[in-house]
Order: structure tokens, then C-alpha cells, then sequence
């Protein structure tokens, strides 16, 4: 399309969309485009009675039973497996357990123990500077414990620091705040091809692009539970372990649920084989019971393409909006932080402006267009207005509304009234 796409344009595109109806497997407030399904997923239909049924006769008349009875005590596996689905995993190898903060710390203190066991001479992580704080404060720390130093660097600058003394290479596989994604594959060779062990964190990326975990050949990943895959507000996060390092090393934090025979109760530690070893403790089951109706909409999508059919609309919906941007809001100071290139770019889009991002994010919001506002560092990182488009819920003329939205709040001026300038605790 050379002409600007108008909204009958997108409408049309909606009506020939073969995952149309994936749709209504979730709950979507009237009057609200929802562009933050990369911060917190909408509500899967499916979820209220489930959880429901979980407290009310699971937990409530069924009581101590339900942990075998309604397989409470298998959910983080059973969960884990279908997660294993989507990032190209197999059954057995992920599991779904406590937060993305507390799984990177279990994969990073196993990654530096396995290379200190293969390579007792390293003494680094590299990260990405512009990585998610969590990662790098958890890095840091460990850091700091176990006497390594922490390596931070542009993406541009990762190949070259990727040197014979980095034992772990940590990233986050898309971006969180430009939307940049890693080639996976590429990256982990030339790390690998260093004797330096990759940590992925798919927190942007599970649900939201093909991700191919076994054909990768990446060491290490973790991801979250409450972004693409709709799993609820504090929806437990996962971890996968590349088989030939799961049984090499028992996690630091080595709960009884990660124990081989929990229920024996002896008074020594004995990991249990595989990714069970990966759990702490007690796990949440109405939050597990929640993200496993998240991910059945992930199964629905499978019948009609899967993830390769999702990621061809989200890269049509994340080029759309682009292209609506660069027609319909030039001269309006914004810049398009995310690759153009598709290869590069995970599912959102985030936008760059001087001044005002923040305010132009709420007046977005008070019109029932829901993106979200990331601050810069004031120097080379710009503040950031960041769509996530989500192909499983948002269709061509949501993002055709969105840009107009955008339209409506710049040329008013509208942004500019005090109350959109007052900053929430949460953004
Ligand atoms: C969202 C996100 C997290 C969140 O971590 P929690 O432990 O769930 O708070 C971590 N890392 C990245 C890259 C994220 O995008």
C-alpha cells in the first residue's frame, strides 16, 4: 500500500483475517483499544468461571483432596507443557513457576556455576544496557555475590564484547522498551563459539513472535506469564533448561517442590530430575489455573497457523501503525524507535518525542486507547510511547482507530491539559 490505508482499507483487512475470531476468546472492554496486552494481557473468557470453580469447589468443598484430586500438584508441569508449545520447547522441559525476577536468578547462578565447572578462569556477564532494570539488578547482585562483574553494553556492541573471559551472555530477546529483537540463533553461536553460556528472557517475545528454543540452540530461558500469554496480574512466570544442563547443577533456591520426593520429608536435599528442579516452593494455583486458560487460546491459534500465522499479522499490524505514523503524524515530532526491518522487531511499536510523551499517553488513555509510557535516561535513551499489538486480540481498523486517535490528541493540542501531566506511582 503506497496510499495512506484508510479505515475501510483496515476494515476490509479485518474481514478477510483468517484469526478474526480468536477474538472472542477474550474479554474486551467496550470502547477501549487495548495496546497493552505487552504489560498485561486482557482476560481470557474462559478464566472467570475456571477460577471460580477453583475456589469454590476445588478449594472450597474439596479442600487438602484438590492437590491430587483436581491435579493441583502437577499444574506448574501441566502448564509448563503448554507453554513448551509456544517457544519451541518440548513437553517436560518448562516449567511454570514463581516470577521472571526469581527464575532469572535460578538460571543465572546455574549458568556461572556450570561455567566455572567448564571454563574455572571467566569472570563475566554481559548484558544489555538498555535491558529490563529487573535483569540487570538481579544480575548485578549475583554479581556481587559470587565475585563476577557485570558487562553492560549498546546491542551494537554485543558481538564485539563477547570475549574469552564472559561466562554468561544475558538478553532480553525483544526489547522491552523499542520493541528490538536479537536473532536468537546467531547471537548464542557466537557466544557460543566463545564457551559463553546464553541466558534469553522472553518476557516480549512468548506469545508474541516464533520463538524456537531447541532449534536455537540457547543454554538458558525465562519468561513471564502475565504479558502475551494472558495469564492475570501476577501470573507465574516459566523457565526452560536446555536438557543437557538441567540435571548438572541443583538451583540455589532449592525448595521442597523442587526436591525428588517432596512428600518424603527427609532432612537432606535431593533435586528432582529435570525442570521440577527448577521450582521453589508451594506454587500459586489460582493464578496457574488462570494462565492455563491464557494459554489455551495459544492451542485454538494452532489450528489455524499457530505462531507463523500470528506473527504475520502482528508484523502487518506493527507495520501499519508505523506507516499510519509516518503519513498521517509527520510534523508532529515524533520518532519510531522500533526497526522498521521485520526481522528485527518483536510485536509493538514504540514512538520517541522530545517532551510530552508521557502526557500524550494519558490523553490516549482517556479516550480508551491503552499504550504505555517509558521514561529515558535523559541522554542516548529517549522517554517512550509503546504500543503492543497483540494478533490474537487487536484487528487492522483498532490500529487504524489508535493512529487516529493519535491524530485528534496532537492537532488539539489536547495533551497539553495539566491533568494528563500528573504521573501515576505506575506507568
Ligand atoms: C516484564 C518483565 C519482567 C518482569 O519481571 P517480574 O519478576 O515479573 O516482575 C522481567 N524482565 C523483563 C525483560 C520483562 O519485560
Amino acid at each position: 500500500m503506497n496510499l495512506t490505508p484508510t479505515l475501510q482499507d483496515c476494515e476490509l483487512l479485518d474481514a478477510q483475517d483468517p484469526l478474526r475470531g480468536l477474538r472472542n476468546q477474550f474479554d474486551l472492554p467496550p470502547g477501549v483499544i487495548y495496546l497493552d496486552g505487552n504489560s498485561l494481557g486482557v482476560l481470557p473468557k474462559t478464566a472467570p468461571a475456571r477460577v471460580a470453580h477453583a475456589v469454590t469447589h476445588e478449594w472450597g468443598t474439596d479442600l487438602i483432596k484438590s492437590w491430587n484430586t483436581a491435579g493441583w500438584f502437577t499444574l506448574p508441569q501441566r502448564v509448563g507443557d503448554k507453554i513448551a508449545r509456544v517457544i519451541g520447547a518440548q513437553p517436560g522441559e518448562v516449567i511454570a513457576a514463581d516470577s521472571t525476577s526469581i527464575n532469572l536468578f535460578k538460571v543465572l547462578a546455574a549458568a556461572l556455576h556450570i561455567a566455572k565447572a567448564d571454563h574455572p578462569h571467566k569472570t563475566k556477564i554481559v548484558s544489555e544496557r538498555s535491558n529490563f532494570p529487573t535483569d540487570l539488578y538481579i544480575a548485578e547482585a549475583l554479581c556481587k555475590e559470587r565475585g563476577y562483574t557485570l558487562q553492560l553494553v549498546e546491542a551494537d556492541e554485543i558481538a564485539a564484547a563477547l570475549q574469552a573471559d564472559v561466562a554468561v551472555l544475558m538478553l532480553t530477546h525483544v526489547n522491552y522498551r523499542t520493541g528490538a529483537m536479537h536473532n536468537m540463533q546467531t547471537v548464542t553461536a557466537q557466544a557460543h563459539a566463545q564457551g559463553i553460556l546464553t541466558v534469553w528472557d522472553l518476557a516480549h517475545s512468548a506469545g508474541a513472535v516464533p520463538v524456537d528454543l531447541n532449534g536455537s540452540g540457547a543454554d538458558f530461558a525465562v519468561g513471564c506469564g502475565y504479558k502475551y500469554l494472558n495469564g492475570g496480574p501476577g501470573a507465574p512466570a516459566f523457565v526452560w533448561v536446555h536438557p543437557q544442563h538441567t540435571d548438572r547443577f541443583w538451583q540455589p533456591l532449592a525448595g521442597w517442590w523442587g526436591h525428588a520426593a517432596p512428600f518424603a520429608f527427609t532432612p537432606d536435599y535431593q533435586p528432582a530430575q529435570g525442570i521440577t528442579r527448577y521450582q521453589c516452593g508451594t506454587q500459586p494455583i489460582l493464578s496457574l489455573t488462570a494462565i492455563d486458560c491464557g494459554l489455551d487460546a495459544f492451542l485454538a491459534a494452532e489450528a489455524l497457523g499457530g505462531m507463523a500465522a500470528l506473527r504475520q499479522k502482528s508484523l502487518a499490524l506493527t507495520g501499519l501503525f508505523m506507516q499510519l505514523v509516518r503519513t498521517r503524524l509527520h510534523g508532529h515530532g515524533f520518532g519510531i524507535a522500533t526497526p522498521v526491518e521485520e526481522a528485527l522487531r518483536g510485536s509493538q511499536v514504540s514512538l520517541t518525542r522530545a517532551e510530552g510523551a508521557y502526557a500524550i499517553v494519558q490523553a490516549l488513555i482517556a479516550r480508551g486507547v491503552i499504550g504505555d509510557f517509558r521514561a529515558g535516561d535523559g541522554g542516548q535513551h529517549a522517554d517512550i510511547l509503546r504500543f503492543g499489538f497483540t494478533p490474537l486480540y487487536i484487528g487492522y481498523a483498532d490500529v487504524w482507530q489508535a493512529a487516529e486517535h493519535l491524530c485528534q490528541v496532537m492537532e488539539s493540542g489536547e495533551w497539553q491539559d495539566a491533568r494528563f501531566a500528573q504521573k501515576n506511582a505506575v506507568t
